[in-house]
């Protein structure tokens, strides 16, 4: 049984290429980089971005034009879940500096893409999204972040928190209420800037200690007074915010999809572990107790796999996919963190020790509860739009009646 093939079978020749050369890249020595740096405590070696660049997976998406694979969203899934079989973290840092790269090859101005694009497209400027705050996470609209107008451009006040590959990244796509004392600008709007990151009086890095999950490299950025030129505005006022969630379903499934392709791998390896490790003459996987908790988690793999995809498809075809990408975010993450939990129970002390990559991929795949929205915030999204989604449809309420 092949799990993806629902996947593969939508994707073009050339797409199930990028997913094979991903697959090429992924096994062997990167995977195995993984767990060794994740079991020093420390971040794999940020060479892998520059190798992953130039086998031009940071383009992904981007137009063929602008030097990138126009791949749809089904591939840049299949993708990301190859190297989340081998460490979540990785995949999730290393696939989330694709976004930046499209949105600038895709809506960025004549002289962003000249200036940003072939250096983000070869790895050489990484960016990533920034928008969470101290005091605005869930609560993204409580952003504190300013950007004065000044002359030539705009002065960046604030800091943002839990920006991944904050520590690493050269550019940030972040978001700041603009403050215009020429009144052009209506105040407290938010804009978009692709801000240049360069460590200095005005912009300073703080990593906070992660421990178990340092591949992410979360970091905040703190800022003051820091100068952007006004041709790095990316979304005018008032637009960014609208602009910023518009891509917000597409992250949670493709966040969905990587937690499930984790799982999947944890429970390839638990299974053939079961199958060989003998007890009370029989193989583990023999025993009914065990054997029935691991069927659980395969029916609960596919049914994530199932409603993953069908968010996917939601999302590749332009339909509406709101409700269904909170769904699928919410439901793979609470199955796949349940799901390596009972696969490192069914294999006893050896699933928790280093042999094995239970442990980097539980304690990786928790975190993937918070980033573009909380389990909590997706449920309250699912509620609001119970009426509309679930509720009775008109021709049935009329014959109700
Ligand atoms: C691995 C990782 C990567 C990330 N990467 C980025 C990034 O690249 N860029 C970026 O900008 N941000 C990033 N974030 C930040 C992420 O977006 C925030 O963590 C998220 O928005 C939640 O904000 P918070 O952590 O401040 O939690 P809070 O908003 O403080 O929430 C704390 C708890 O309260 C709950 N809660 C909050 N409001 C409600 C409510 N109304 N009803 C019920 N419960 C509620 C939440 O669900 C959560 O459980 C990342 C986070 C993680 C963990």
């Amino acid at each position: 049984m092949n799990f993806y093939d629902l996947y593969d079978e939508r994707l073009s020749a050339a797409e199930r290429s990028l997913v094979e050369a991903a697959g090429d890249f992924c096994r062997g020595e990167f995977s195995a980089h993984l767990l060794e740096s994740h079991t020093q405590g420390r971040a794999y070696d940020a060479s892998w971005i520059d190798r992953w660049a130039k086998e031009g997976f940071l383009g992904l998406q981007a137009p063929r034009e602008f030097g990138g694979h126009d791949a749809s969203f089904l591939c840049k899934i299949r993708v990301a879940q190859t190297m989340a079989e081998h460490g979540f973290a990785a995949a999730f840092a290393i696939n989330n500096l694709q976004g930046s790269v499209t949105r600038v090859a895709r809506f960025g101005s004549e002289r962003q893409r000249a200036e940003f694009l072939g250096a983000m497209l070869g790895g050489r400027t990484l960016c990533a999204p920034a928008m969470s705050e101290p005091d605005g996470g869930s609560d993204l609209a409580a952003l504190k972040t300013r950007a004065r107008r000044v002359d030539g451009g705009w002065l960046i006040s604030g800091t943002k928190s839990w920006i991944t590959n904050g520590s690493i990244i050269q550019c940030a796509n972040l978001l700041a209420r603009v403050d215009d004392p020429t009144g052009a600008e209506a105040a407290g709007d938010i804009a978009s800037f692709l801000v240049p990151l360069v460590d200095g009086p005005t912009l300073r890095r703080e990593e906070p200690v992660m421990p178990g999950v340092r591949s992410f490299r979360l970091a905040s950025l703190i800022f003051q007074e820091h100068f952007v030129p006004a041709w790095c505005l990316f979304d005018p006022p008032g637009q960014a915010f609208r602009s910023s969630m518009s891509s917000v379903n597409a992250a949670r499934v493709h966040v969905a999809a990587m937690c499930i392709a984790s799982a999947r791998a944890a429970l390839a390896e638990t299974v053939g572990y079961a199958d060989s490790r003998q007890a009370f003459g029989k193989p583990l996987l023999r025993h009914q107790g065990l054997g029935w908790e691991l069927a659980e988690v395969s029916l609960r793999l596919e049914a994530a796999n199932a409603l993953v995809l069908r968010a996917a498809i939601a999302v590749q075809t332009g339909k509406a996919a709101l409700t269904l990408a909170a769904q699928a975010k919410k439901f793979a993450v609470d199955v796949a963190v349940w799901a390596l939990d009972q696969c490192q129970r069914a294999m006893g002390a050896t699933g928790a020790s280093a042999d094995h990559r239970l442990a980097m991929l539980s304690s990786e795949t928790r975190l993937a509860a918070f980033g573009d929205g909380t389990s909590q915030m997706l449920l309250d999204r699912i509620a609001k739009g119970l009426a509309k989604d679930y509720g009775p449809s008109p021709a049935q309420k009329e014959s109700d009646r």
